[in-house]
């Protein structure tokens, strides 16, 4: 919008230079170039954007070439044509690409080849002929730059988006096992450099295939989501939190002791435990979880301070469930 905004703006102004310099067609082209963008604006506001692209590259291609016809090749109106060659490429379906480029291609050397045995029509003197030429220049050297600006800015954000979406658990929004696997190895390598403590958490939630049979599986699924904030709002910001499987969560905590973490793993614990604001469910039972703690010792790996903590979980289920239990 704020395009066709300026090229607007560039008409009226070439409006009156050509009129002084005494080229009226091209003058009265760029009336019709403001109204064409007018138009195109107006289309845009109305989330016409087909109307509004045609309307554009037509006001382009039509330009282009009576600027070339009427004042020369020397002009620099051919400039603007180049700006297809990116927009055929991002915009217009796959088979298009190629006739597409290739039609402007024609188009562009015709104009070319047209410049060469014809004298222009209505010629306007050296000096103002090459302010018009730097002018065209740098208008589509602006045009250019913020093109691949936006498209970069475009490109970047879709990228950051499926980043976000290939770390992410879908139901949950905590990270994902893949990504929760790669941040606890690159804890352990840290651990060996520096030796700062890190301790892990595995929890599991208690009998919850029965909390599903009896309350249906969307209710699971709130239960999931409601320990997940749980986790979230429970530790630190530099703790990971990651669902590891169906009802399993894994929380990897750097710089933690073993007696905060044990700390910690008994207040979210008991925050599950006295967890009520799904209670909309009749008869829906309690649900709790099974948590083990452990550290990082040297010489472990992903596979071994898993494992540990592992036990640790089944231990607490042996014990009865809903408790913490450090290896
Ligand atoms: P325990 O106390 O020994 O852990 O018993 P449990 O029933 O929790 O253990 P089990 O491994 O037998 O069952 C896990 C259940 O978790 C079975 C499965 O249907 C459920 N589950 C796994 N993923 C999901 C999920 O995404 N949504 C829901 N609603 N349930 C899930
Ligand atoms: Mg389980
Ligand atoms: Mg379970």
């Amino acid at each position: 919008m704020r395009c066709t905004q300026i090229a607007g703006s560039v008409d009226v102004a070439f409006f009156f230079i050509f009129l002084t310099l005494a080229s009226p067609i091209l003058a009265w082209v760029n009336i019709v170039s403001v109204g064409m963008y007018t138009g195109a604006y107006i289309a845009l506001k109305h989330k016409q954007n087909r109307l509004a692209a045609w309307l554009i590259w037509t006001e382009v291609i039509i330009h282009a070439a009576l600027g070339i016809v009427l004042i020369g090749w020397d002009s620099g109106f051919h400039y603007y044509l180049l700006m297809f060659i990116p927009a055929i490429c991002l915009s217009a379906p796959r088979k298009w690409t190629f006739p597409g480029l290739l039609m402007l291609w024609v188009y562009y050397v015709g104009l070319n080849i047209l410049a060469r045995f014809f004298q222009p029509l209505q010629p306007i003197p050296d000096t103002p002929l090459y302010l018009v030429h730097l002018f065209n220049l740098t208008v589509v050297f602006a045009m250019f730059s913020y093109l691949t600006v936006f498209y970069l800015g475009v490109v970047l954000s879709a990228q950051k988006r499926l980043h976000s979406v290939a770390i992410t658990d879908s139901l949950t929004g905590l990270l994902n096992r893949r990504q929760m696997q790669y941040l606890l190895d690159q804890e352990i390598e840290r651990f060996k450099r520096s030796g700062q403590p890190v301790s892990l958490m595995l929890m599991d939630l208690d009998h919850f295939k029965q909390i599903n049979d009896t309350c249906g599986h969307d209710y699971g699924d709130k239960i999931l989501r409601a320990f997940a904030d749980i986790l979230q709002k429970g530790v630190r910001s530099q703790d990971f939190v990651s669902r590891w499987g169906g009802e399993e969560f894994l929380v990897v905590m750097p710089q933690s002791s073993l007696a905060d973490t044990i700390q910690t793993a008994e207040r979210l614990r008991a925050a599950m435990e006295s967890y009520d604001e799904l209670k909309t469910v009749e008869q829906a039972p309690k649900v709790t979880v099974s948590i083990g703690v452990t550290m990082l010792q040297p010489g472990d790996d992903a596979a071994r301070i898993i494992g540990r903590a592992d036990r640790a979980m089944y231990r607490s289920k042996e014990l009865g469930r809903n408790q913490v239990t450090a290896a």
